[in-house]
């Protein structure tokens, strides 16, 4: 891997992508997990060896945590103090660079709708299905209820989870989809306000996604070295992209201080 631009690193074969990706994990359920014949983990591994891709080091982590990096492909490394959360906190960020589709002519609202329904899918599979995928990783996350835990028990589910992956994703999204739109108590309630969290950072990028999105379209026909000009052009001397967006989001999170953060 070669750093492009400062504190940026490239992994531009296929076999410097696929090291990456089997040695990110730091739990030894992860490291099986990925290993395992799981359709959507081996769905994101396949993704993300396909193209280049990058990863940074944040500069700092309290300032940067509203950054959302993947969006444009840059995975940002993350140490956390509870290493099954923080694989957590990969496996939800592969899951958006896996996932993210790139449409510059969407007007505003298609714009956030798009990015919401990434957002679903990357919470999913991190702080849903992840724990039928793996059952006995829930003891080492959140002490706290979290909105998992109403169906992990519940033999429904949890013979889904053995006989139907496809179902068990199927019927844990709509219900999702109810606990965002019409939340019935606290725990859904986080997740509420976290999707309004979200808007405010769509809104801090209104007048720049279309650019984004279509250097970043332009990425996956091919156009690396516009992606690559372009990430330099918005890098701060310290090393942080899109310094002004993220400062101005992250006075948005620091209003909101009481959410938990994205994992
Ligand atoms: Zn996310």
């Amino acid at each position: 891997m070669k750093e492009i631009i400062p504190k940026i690193y490239k992994l531009e074969t296929q076999e410097e992508r696929l090291n990456f990706f089997e040695n990110l994990w730091s739990t030894d359920l992860f490291k099986i997990f990925i290993r395992s014949e799981n359709p959507v983990v081996q769905m994101i591994k396949r993704n993300y060896i396909k193209y280049p891709r990058y990863y940074y080091y944040m500069q700092d982590r309290d300032k940067e945590r509203a950054a959302f990096t993947s969006w444009y492909n840059v995975l940002s490394l993350k140490k956390y103090e509870n290493s099954y959360i923080q694989d957590l906190y990969y496996f939800h960020e592969l899951t958006h660079i896996a996932t993210m589709t790139y449409e510059p002519d969407l007007d505003f609202k298609s714009w956030c709708i798009k990015m919401r329904n990434n957002e679903v899918l990357a919470s999913m599979n991190s702080e849903v299905l992840i724990y039928f995928y793996i059952p006995e990783y829930r003891q080492y996350t959140f002490k706290e209820e979290i909105w998992v835990d109403r169906f992990l028990n519940k033999d429904y589910y949890k013979s889904l989870a053995n006989q139907d992956l496809a179902q068990l994703a199927i019927d844990l999204t709509s219900k999702r989809a109810n606990a965002y739109e019409n939340p019935k108590d606290a725990v859904e309630q986080i997740l509420s306000d976290f999707r309004q969290f979200s808007h405010l950072y769509y809104n801090v990028w209104k007048k720049h996604y279309v650019e984004l999105e279509t250097v970043l379209r332009n990425f996956y026909k091919g156009d690396v070295v516009g992606f690559e000009t372009f990430l330099q052009k918005n890098q701060s001397k310290s090393g942080i992209l899109f310094k002004d967006k993220v400062e101005k989001h992250q006075k948005n999170y620091i209003k909101r201080n009481k959410l938990r953060p994205n994992y």
